[in-house]
């Protein structure tokens, strides 16, 4: 250890600068030289080292003490020995001596000053080595790799992390993105629109007549405070995405493929099978020439992507306000396959019939095109297919949920499940 050293009492510098009245070349040879002897001795003294053992925090204290009584004893501007050299030998020598004193007292200046560096570079280097020996000596004193590194880090790493759990796509909105992607590598372009709607986009543009049964406030969420309004200006959630076909065609001329996911609303009271709130996805192509071929072609092909390429497609006619003619489009089953069963159990999701209904569709009825044959849709000239269908009704079927309220309940558990 090298504790004796420490605990030893620096004493202050044994050199003494002397008076000179010589200044003949040997006198000041010989003065230089007791100097540089005195400078070496001290330093020697300074670095002086015992093995080189790890001393504490303290003793290094200590040391860095010594280590300023030397340089200032040396370079201190106060009274360090090249302020008295310049003051003894240069400022008191004779005229005729001035300069030989003069290139003496800087050849001087400048070996003390390197070596009072060299000491101080040497000093912080074994302070570093210390250091790093001390924490190097702790670790190897632990017992496991993990104590090693936290006493070298200062990191406890088996302390558990902060979890930060991945997300994932909620299931409608993943179903949605599934649909979309099905259009969208047809051509189709997304469109979207507000979910506070007007009544005439909602309702009037798409062909609903004044008293239609879907513009009652039993069916239709309305914004309140609008009775001052024109009946077609007053606001609503809208009750499906159709209003979107309407905004978009205004804006855009035909040919037209155009493919809106979104959020609808309705008074409905939940249950296992209805929300007030739900998703639809709906599309729109108009062209020269497109008939309802066109329509069962597309359609198939996408519930084929969708459900797997063995599905069977079927339409059956229907009505909608704003397509004529209508139809809705049953898959066959992909739960039983067809069959209506599965095993011996009666399949549910098809009521036994072994078709399950999918969505609504039709060619754009021409009174449509009438408000806005302005930009383009003239329906002597264009005509076009429309189909919509619900996402969360399709996420059900898809992944075999029995309640659709288990979607909005936010429940971590539930979602999970899709991570
Ligand atoms: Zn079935």
């Amino acid at each position: 250890m090298r504790v004796q050293f420490f605990g030893r009492v620096w004493k202050n510098l044994a050199y003494t600068v002397p008076k000179l009245t010589d200044y003949s070349a040997e006198a000041l040879g010989r003065a230089s030289a007791e100097l540089i002897a005195a400078l070496e001795l001290e330093t020697q003294k300074l670095l002086a080292d015992d093995k080189r053992a790890i001393p504490s925090d303290a003793e290094w204290k200590l040391r860095w003490e010594e280590w300023k009584k030397f340089r200032d004893g040396w370079i201190g501007r106060k009274s360090g020995v090249l302020t008295q050299i310049n003051e003894l030998w240069l400022k008191s020598a004779p005229k005729d001596a001035k300069r030989a004193a003069g290139q003496l007292v800087n050849d001087l200046r400048k070996t003390v000053q390197e070596e009072v560096s060299r000491a101080e570079a040497t000093l912080m280097r074994w302070e570093g080595d210390d250091q790093r020996e001390a924490s190097e000596a702790s670790a190897r004193s632990f017992t496991t790799i993990e104590e090693a590194l936290i006493a070298v880090e200062g990191v406890d790493i088996t302390l558990p992390g902060v979890q930060r759990p991945i997300g994932a796509e909620h299931p409608v909105i993943k179903t949605m993105h599934e649909i979309v992607s099905v259009f969208q590598k047809l051509g189709y372009s997304v469109a979207e629109g507000p979910v506070v709607e007007t009544d005439y986009y909602n309702f009037e543009a798409l062909n609903f007549p004044p008293n239609h049964p879907a513009r009652d406030t039993q069916d239709t969420l309305v914004i309140a405070g609008q009775q001052s309004k024109p009946q077609r200006e007053r606001l609503l959630l809208r009750t499906h995405t159709s209003p979107v076909q309407i905004r978009t065609m205004e804006k855009m001329r035909p040919p037209l493929r155009i493919v809106i996911p979104g959020t609808v609303h309705r008074n409905d009271p939940p249950d296992a099978s209805h929300s007030p709130m739900f998703h639809q996805v709906e599309g729109l192509a108009v062209d020269t020439n497109i008939t309802f071929g066109d329509l069962k072609g597309t359609l198939d092909h996408a519930m084929k992507a969708l459900f797997g390429s063995s599905v069977k497609t079927h339409f059956r006619p229907s009505f909608f306000p704003f397509t004529e003619p209508s139809a809705e489009m049953y898959v066959s089953c992909f739960i039983c396959g067809g069959g209506g069963k599965r095993g011996a159990e009666p399949c549910r999701p098809c009521k036994q019939t072994g078709w399950i209904e999918i969505l609504g569709c039709g060619m754009v009825d021409p009174n449509v095109f009438e408000f806005v044959t302005d930009n383009g849709y003239d329906p002597k000239k264009v005509s076009g297919f429309a189909f919509g269908m619900g996402a969360d009704r399709i996420a059900l079927l898809k992944y075999g949920v029995d309640d659709i309220q288990l979607f909005f309940q936010g429940d971590v558990r539930f979602l999970q499940q899709w991570g």
